[in-house]
C-alpha cells in the first residue's frame, strides 16, 4: 500500500529549501574558483564568501570578522572549546551541563582524561540548569563555561543571558577572563538570535538544521577573545580554521539563514500549534503517557513523548513503516539501548525511556500530518502494548481489582 511520507525529525536535520539549492548551483559549475586565488575566478568566489560573511553577521547582530565558518556544529563546537583551553596557559576547570550535545559532553569528558576539571551541571525535572548550582561551581580557576542554547532532545532552553550577565560580573574582578560559549545548533533559525543581546563570547550554528546543506556551519566569535586554532594549515578564516572554503556550502548556509529568519516570528508559532496538537491528540487518544520537558521553557519545535509499556525502537520502527519519521530519546543514542543522557540527568525513570520517542518539527509540516501521524500512533501503540506482557498484566490487574470493587 502506499502511504503518504510525514518527516517529523526536524531536530536530526531538515530538507533543503529549494530556494537555497537554487542559489548554491553556480558555486558547483561555473564560479568555481578558490576563494584564494587571485585571479577573476578566484575573486569571484572571494566575493560570495564575503557576502555570505557579511548576511550572516548581520543576521546574528555580529560584525563580519567574528563570523568564521566551519564544517558544521560538531566542529564548531570543538574549536571553541579547544580553542580557548590551548589560548590558555594553564590547564584549569570547565563548567558545561549534564545535557550537552554529544559534541560538546564527549570533549569534555577527554578533557577530563588529560587533565582538565569539568563540572557538570544538574537540570530541573524541564531540563534546564540553575543558577544557584551554576554560581555555585565557578572556582578560581574556571576558564570557560560551555552551556548549550536549546537541547535537541527536549527541546529545554537554558537561561544563557543571566549565565552571561554573571560570567561578566565575575569577570570584572579578575585577571584572567572566563569565556562563554553556547551550542545555538537547535536555536538559529527558530529564534531571532543576537549574539550581543545573548551575551556570549561564541557560538555555533549549523546550515543543516536550518534548511541548509549539510557539513557547513558557523563560529561566531566576539572580537578580542584569545584563541587558537585546532587544525593548522593555511590562512583561511583568519587561520581560525584553515582549509579551502566550501563556497556553495558556505553560500547555501547563508541564504537558508536569511530565509529562516524571514517571517520566523510566524513559523515558530505555525511550528508552535502543530506540537501542541501533537501533544494534546496523545494525552486523548492513549493513556499512560508523559511529557518531557517542552514546557515554557522550551523551543517550539520539539515534542518528547514517553509511552509506557512500550519499547521506543519498536514504535520508530512501526511508525516508520506506516510513513511516520521520528527519532527515539535521541538520535545518536540509537542502536544502543542505552537510556538517554538527558532523560536521565531530567530524572525520567529508566523504564519509561525506553519508550521515548521525539518529535520534532519544522514549519513545512502541516495540521493533516499531525492528524495523520495521530492515527497511526494511536494504532501502533495499541497494536504493541497488546504484545506487551507487562501491559497485559497491568490490564488483567485493573480488572482484577474492578471485580472486586464491584463485589
Ligand atoms: C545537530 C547538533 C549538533 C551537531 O551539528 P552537526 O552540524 O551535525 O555537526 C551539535 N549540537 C546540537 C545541539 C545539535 O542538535
Amino acid at each position: 500500500m502506499q502511504h503518504r511520507k510525514v518527516y517529523l525529525d526536524n531536530s536530526a536535520t531538515t530538507v533543503i529549501d529549494s530556494k537555497v539549492i537554487k542559489e548554491m548551483q553556480p558555486y558547483f559549475s561555473n564560479i568555481y574558483g578558490n576563494a584564494s586565488s587571485l585571479h577573476c575566478f578566484g575573486r569571484q568566489a572571494k566575493i560570495a564568501l564575503d557576502d555570505a560573511r557579511m548576511k550572516v553577521a548581520i543576521l546574528l547582530g555580529a560584525n563580519p570578522e567574528e563570523i568564521f565558518f566551519t564544517s558544521g556544529g560538531t566542529e564548531s563546537d570543538n574549536i571553541a572549546i579547544l580553542g580557548i583551553l590551548s589560548a590558555c596557559l594553564k590547564k584549569g576547570h570547565i563548567i558545561t551541563s549534564k545535557v550537552e550535545h554529544h559534541a560538546v559532553l564527549y570533549l569534555c569528558k577527554h578533557l577530563e582524561k588529560i587533565g582538565y576539571e569539568v563540572t557538570y551541571l544538574k537540570v530541573d525535572k524541564d531540563g534546564v540548569v540553575l543558577m544557584e548550582d551554576f554560581e555555585r561551581a565557578v572556582k578560581d580557576n574556571t576558564l570557560l563555561v560551555s552551556i548549550m542554547h536549546a537541547n535537541n532532545e527536549v527541546g529545554a532552553l537554558q537561561p544563557i543571558e543571566e549565565i552571561a550577565a554573571r560570567v561578566k560580573k565575575i569577570n570584572e574582578k579578575r585577571k584572567e577572563k572566563i569565556y562563554f560559549h553556547t551550542d545555538s545548533v537547535q536555536t538559529a533559525g527558530k529564534l531571532r538570535l543576537n549574539v550581543k543581546e545573548l551575551g556570549v563570547d561564541l557560538l555555533a550554528i549549523s546550515a543543516h538544521k536550518f534548511n541548509g546543506p549539510k557539513g557547513v556551519g558557523v563560529l561566531y566569535v566576539k572580537n578580542g577573545t584569545s584563541i587558537l586554532p585546532i587544525v593548522f594549515g593555511g590562512h583561511h578564516e583568519n587561520c581560525l580554521r584553515p582549509g579551502t572554503e566550501n563556497i556553495p556550502g558556505i553560500v547555501g548556509l547563508a541564504k537558508a539563514l536569511e530565509l529562516s529568519n524571514d517571517k520566523i516570528e510566524e513559523k515558530d508559532r505555525h511550528v508552535f500549534a502543530l506540537r501542541e496538537k501533537l501533544k494534546e491528540g496523545i494525552f486523548n487518544e492513549i493513556s499512560d503517557v508523559v511529557v518531557n520537558g517542552s514546557g515554557s521553557k522550551a523551543i517550539s519545535s520539539i515534542l518528547n513523548v514517553s509511552f509506557n509499556y512500550v519499547e521506543g525502537e519498536s514504535l520508530l520502527l512501526m511508525l516508520d513503516m506506516n510513513g511516520v519519521a521520528v527519532s527515539t530519546g535521541s538520535a545518536c543514542a540509537s542502536g544502543t539501548t542505552e537510556s538517554s543522557h538527558v532523560l536521565s540527568a531530567m530524572g525520567v525513570d529508566p523504564v519509561a525511556a525506553q519508550g521515548t520517542i521525539r518529535f520534532s518539527f519544522g514549519h513545512y509540516n502541516t495540521q493533516e500530518e499531525v492528524d495523520y501521524t495521530l492515527k497511526v500512533l494511536q494504532k501502533v501503540v495499541s497494536s504493541l502494548r497488546s504484545m506487551s506482557p507487562v501491559w497485559n498484566k497491568k490490564k488483567f490487574d485493573k480488572k482484577k481489582r474492578n471485580m472486586y470493587n464491584d463485589v
